[in-house]
């Protein structure tokens, strides 16, 4: 399938958000689930996942990337401009949420927060009964990614809690700080009745797990998606 560019803008240094559209978009997407992008180089076909950034409905679908320096496909998606094509497949992929939901914790750093605002905005509604926690991490203050719409969304739906937190804080910052690790054993405390959702590169992921089984939560609780 192709998709076209509508638009793109920058929301971080080396970070964009991709709005695309395609006749052929199954609009029926689960939230959590990705496209694969595919293009050419020379004789090369290269193909690379993109979590869904936005919610189910229309025949739109947004992603937001990184600009991998030396990376293959990134730099083509940053290269496109409005009215650009590239060809796709999709969407695939099982990290959604598991049901019955649970209340549940969603860890995020960099892009890795892509999946879970495609969560957020379209099932948030739908489970007024669970709680939310989302843990975002990220270096600066300028890499939270979609902050303003996280706190506005924390502010709407009581069962949603929003706790950003920066590894290099500025002097004015006076929210969490430090990985994201220590705060998703904050807010599991001594429950083990809650799922952990994980989205991000392999390394985070993979400790976050790593702590996770040492407390002791059922494997079964933690669902995770590994960027690379
Ligand atoms: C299921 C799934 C969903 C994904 N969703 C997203 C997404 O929503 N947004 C996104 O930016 N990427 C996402 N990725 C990663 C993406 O598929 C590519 O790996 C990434 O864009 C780099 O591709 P590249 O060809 O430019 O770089 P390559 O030539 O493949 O270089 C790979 C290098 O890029 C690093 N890398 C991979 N992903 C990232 C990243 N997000 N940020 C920084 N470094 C990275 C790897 O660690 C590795 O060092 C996802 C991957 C998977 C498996």
């Amino acid at each position: 399938m192709k998709a076209r560019l509508v638009q793109s803008r920058e929301i971080a240094p080396n970070t964009r958000h991709f709005e695309f559209e395609s006749p052929e978009w199954n609009a029926a997407f689960v939230p959590g689930q990705f496209v694969s992008l595919t293009a050419t180089v020379g004789d090369d076909e290269i193909t690379r996942a993109y979590s869904i950034v936005s919610p189910p409905g229309g025949n739109r679908f947004a992603l937001c990337a990184n600009l991998v320096q030396d990376g293959h496909l990134s730099p083509i998606l940053f290269a496109m401009e409005p009215g650009g094509e590239i060809d796709f497949k999709g969407p695939y992929g099982a990290f959604i949420l598991r049901r019955p939901v649970s209340d549940s914790i969603f860890v995020a750093t960099g892009t890795g927060i892509a999946p879970f605002r495609s969560m957020l905005l379209a099932q948030l509604n739908a489970h007024p009964d669970r709680h939310f926690t989302l843990i975002f991490g990220v270096r600066h203050e300028h890499g939270l990614l979609y902050h303003d719409e996280l706190t506005a969304l924390a502010q709407a739906f009581p069962n949603f809690e929003y706790r950003p937190t920066l590894t290099r804080p500025p002097e004015h910052w006076h929210g969490r700080t430090g990985r994201v690790q220590q705060h998703v054993l904050e807010a599991l405390g001594e429950r083990r009745d809650m799922d952990v959702y994980i989205c991000g590169l392999r390394e985070m992921v993979d400790d976050v797990r790593a702590k996770l089984k040492d407390i002791g939560l059922d494997r079964k609780r933690i669902v995770y998606e590994k960027y690379d």
